[in-house]
């Protein structure tokens, strides 16, 4: 995350309101695509024993604006589990179906600054669950979905996230059976948290539908148009249906800056300035609100489990297209407007 980048900070790249050009657009991402395509660093993730067979070699970006403009490049159209990438989405329906103050007070949302998997964060924490983008708050988040049956559950949250993607999303049936074979701590978290009286379902099906949640198949433009959707007030910018209401975008968002890389949530927003969403397979998103998302795949990740291209090529294009939330630009650069005295440098 912390090699110098192929360019220098500059004002150049101040936060504007709107995307760059789409042909600005489409340069700068097969520009980053070049940059980082041959990056070897990083480890394919080999706790779940399906996804250890990922190729290393995959790559790929997808930006879609918020008016619906889209540039693709490399392996964008490549399926691969969505994984934890699908906490904020899913954390979004039950936003909309039960109200954000209900996630507050069930689940919480403040960073844990633990990693994703984290059962120490439970124990330490008096709220138990403290953030629905790692495992334990986003197991309870699922199980806050509505529905009487694993099953009724289920359909909601898949219409949901297929809203999202704007195309109805389907399970990889090999990472399913593969992860429901193996989650033993996912399945001793959401006990766990019954027991604290923090899970509002079922613990074996709540862990259930969170395994199948997270198998469900995307591609990186997948990523990108689901996370335009969030920079969209909750439309899906390509088709137009509302996928939520406006009013929540901007507390998943806020969620997302405080633990979507989970313990690397700070250096991340410190870097790149806008919110950002990792998962295990390789995926990730990225949101710069009122302007659109990327969506990158590349299976190899840090030790904290984010993947190492996705995040160089976020860097580089939050850079270079001006998504950085933070950036602004001395008032005494910019052209004064008649009869208006300047503070000038
Ligand atoms: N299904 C994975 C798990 O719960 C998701 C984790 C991730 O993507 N970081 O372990």
């Amino acid at each position: 995350m912390h090699e110098s980048l192929p360019f220098e900070d500059s004002l150049a790249s101040i936060s504007t309101g709107d995307l760059p050009s789409l042909l600005e657009v489409e340069q700068h991402l097969h520009e980053a695509y070049g940059h980082y395509r041959y990056d070897d660093d990083g480890a394919v993730a080999d706790y779940i024993p399906a996804l250890a067979q990922a190729d290393p070699s995959l790559f790929g970006a997808s930006i879609v604006g918020a008016a619906g403009n889209v540039a693709d490049v490399g392996d964008a159209a490549h399926p691969f589990s969505i994984q934890s990438v699908s906490k904020p989405f899913v954390f979004a329906l039950v936003c909309d179906a039960l109200g954000h103050e209900q996630v507050l007070d069930k689940v919480g949302v403040n960073g844990t600054g633990l990693p994703f998997n984290s059962v120490m964060a439970i124990e330490l924490n008096q709220d138990r669950t403290m953030n629905p983008m790692v495992n334990a708050g986003a197991i309870a988040t699922t199980s806050l979905i509505p529905g009487r049956s694993g099953e009724e559950k289920w359909e909601f949250l898949v219409d949901g996230l297929s809203r999202f993607a704007g195309r109805r999303l389907e399970v990889d049936d090999a990472v399913y059976a593969s992860e429901t074979a193996t989650n033993l701590r996912n399945q001793g978290i959401a006990h766990l948290l019954d027991g604290y009286g923090r899970l509002y379902f079922d613990p074996d099906e709540a862990t259930d539908v969170y395994t199948r949640q997270c198998s469900l198949l995307v591609t990186a433009h997948d990523l990108a148009v689901m996370g335009a959707t969030l920079a969209d007030g909750g439309i899906n910018p390509i088709t137009g249906e509302q996928a939520i209401e406006p009013r929540h975008c901007k507390r998943v968002l806020a969620v997302l800056a405080t633990a979507g890389l989970y313990e690397r949530s700070g250096e991340w927003l410190y870097e790149i300035g806008i919110p950002g969403k990792s998962g295990v397979s390789g995926g990730m998103v990225a949101i710069a609100p009122g302007k659109g998302a990327i969506g990158t795949f590349s299976p190899p990740l840090d030790d904290a489990g984010n993947s190492v291209r996705g995040q160089r090529l976020v860097k580089y294009l939050s850079e270079r297209l001006g998504l950085n939330m933070f950036a602004s630009k001395p008032i005494g650069l910019a052209s004064p407007p008649a009869g208006t005295a300047r503070r000038l440098a």
